[in-house]
């Protein structure tokens, strides 16, 4: 049987990009339809996360003039992670495969057919991986370079250049629905979900409208709660540190009697100051990985939802 796929885009203030982005989106799957690879009841699902301009309102009229444009809105703005988790799991038991990707054309449409190919060779799960990032700033590339190594250091299962352009099977997605945090982070969960994976290289554009929503105070956000979220090794650097710290200060202590038994107390003064300094620095840097730990079992206590599907347009019901 020919699987049905659902491209999931999420879209948060993108009413410049949408009408470029969705022609070419809807082209790509009745290319695949036409060329027998997925079935005509196959999407694509647009997620408005929130938008304050007039998204929603696009989305609609798109969905009004072909029945393989789909839409589902969300009460509130919540971010990318979660719309795409939302979009995911409120598509998940209407199709065979789905596709994430973002709406700005950043991620190179043609890699779609690639990943397909992959599924009907028995991929549950097929990363798009980026083959070069000649597109991105200077900056981007040295930060997002360190990052993943910083990250692999911590011990985080995370797969460089890869975003979250990714095919996922029906079965992948219900694997991913037994994830129940929170603080949401796709990249570093879904590798260790397993099943048969591969990768598909592809070179990433630029954005073809619009500008991007994650400036860099978001893009810090989302470094940091890849590492908490994935490893407390943070916790364990603390420890160690301040074992050594204590093994110092002891090796200090001798110091200071022995200073103290042969009389030249008056001296010090300098030496005092700067393991004060130094050591109410390393605490206060140790209580606020600590707090970060404790923000989020705070977060994930409370167990709010991760979101709110406001209305939905062209979905159908579930299979089965
Ligand atoms: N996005 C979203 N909610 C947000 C921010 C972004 O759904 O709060 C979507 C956005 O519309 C786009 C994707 O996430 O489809 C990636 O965002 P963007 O292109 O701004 O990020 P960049 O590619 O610059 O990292
Ligand atoms: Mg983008």
């Amino acid at each position: 049987m020919t699987p049905t796929l659902y491209l999931v885009i999420p879209c948060y203030n993108e009413e410049q990009v949408l009408p470029v982005t969705s022609k070419l989106f809807l082209e790509k799957i009745m290319g695949l339809i036409s060329s027998g690879k997925i079935a005509d009841t196959s999407r694509v699902c647009f997620v408005n996360d929130g938008s304050r301009d007039k998204t929603w309102e696009i989305i609609t009229g798109l969905c009004k003039e072909d029945d393989h444009f789909a839409g589902i809105s969300l009460a509130h703005n919540r971010g990318h992670q979660n719309a795409l988790i939302c979009g995911l799991m409120e598509v998940s038991s209407k199709c065979d495969i789905t596709i994430s990707m973002d709406c700005d054309g950043q991620d190179d449409i043609n890699a779609i057919d690639a990943m397909v190919d992959e599924y009907l060779n028995g991929s549950e799960i097929v990363f798009g991986v980026r083959s070069d990032r000649s597109t991105d700033t200077w900056f981007k590339r040295t930060t997002a370079q360190s990052y993943y190594k910083f990250l692999k250091f911590m011990g985080v299962d995370i797969i460089p250049d890869h975003a979250d352009y990714r095919l996922m099977s029906s079965r992948a997605l219900k694997a991913l629905a037994g994830y129940k945090e929170v603080n949401v982070f796709l990249r570093g969960i879904i590798p260790q979900i397993g099943f048969k994976t591969s990768m598909v290289y592809y070179s990433r554009a630029e954005r073809m409208a619009g500008s991007t929503h994650y400036p860099l105070r978001k893009m810090l956000a989302l470094a940091l709660d890849g590492i908490t979220s994935f490893s407390i090794k943070p916790l364990r650097m603390i420890t160690t540190l301040g074992g050594i710290i204590a093994f110092l200060s002891f090796v200090g202590i001798i110091y200071i009697i022995i200073g103290a038994i042969i009389g030249n107390t008056a001296e010090g003064w300098a030496s005092m100051t700067i393991l004060l300094c130094f050591l109410s620095g390393v605490q206060m840097i140790s209580l606020g990985i600590i707090g970060e730990y404790i923000g989020k079992i705070y977060m994930e206590t409370k167990g709010r939802p991760r979101y709110y599907v406001d209305e939905s347009v062209n979905l159908p019901e579930d299979k089965e």
